[in-house]
């Protein structure tokens, strides 16, 4: 455990859950821009989200439609769409995603039991919500490939 800003884990569905159109449909439709985009509304804790982690770069909070016993999200509070969209200037950035998912791993209990990450990117990368995040997953043995 180390500096961490965020409320207490526990609880759940806070927010709506939606498995939503193709991100370019949700791109076209929203604009997606941080006003409209979900992952910057519950970053600004317009929507209510019980994080697990909060720093001055990122927050962690439980997905609504988990797929492993342990299914966070790590997000950045700067809307950047998807990690193809990152530059040579977000190295710093991306670091710190990776090392606080790392920490949450710590943090979930999954560290030595294993865990995977993933950056879903685009359509046909399976992204539904056009704001970069890293899914960590556990507590359960993953498969490969994934389908
Ligand atoms: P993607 O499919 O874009 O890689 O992942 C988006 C993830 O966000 C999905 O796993 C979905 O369940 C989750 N999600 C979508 N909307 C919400 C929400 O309002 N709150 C939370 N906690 N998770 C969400
Ligand atoms: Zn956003």
């Amino acid at each position: 455990m180390s500096s961490n800003k965020g409320t207490a884990m526990g609880g759940g569905g806070e927010e709506r859950e939606h498995r939503s159109p193709r991100m370019s449909e949700r791109v076209s439709a929203s604009g997606s821009t941080s006003q409209s985009c979900i992952f910057c509304r519950i970053a600004k804790k317009e929507l209510p989200s019980e994080f697990v982690h909060e720093d001055e770069q990122c927050v962690a909070f439980r997905d609504v439609n988990p797929q492993a016993p342990v299914h966070w999200l790590i997000v950045p509070k700067r809307h950047v769409e998807r990690l193809h969209d990152l530059t040579e200037a977000d190295r710093p950035l991306l670091g710190h995603l990776v090392l606080t998912a790392r920490l949450m791993a710590e943090r979930a209990g999954v560290a030595e039991s294993g865990y995977r990450l993933v950056v879903n990117n685009g359509d046909d990368g399976g992204q539904t919500v056009p704001h970069l995040h890293l899914h960590l997953l556990g507590g359960r043995a993953m498969r490969w490939p994934p389908g």
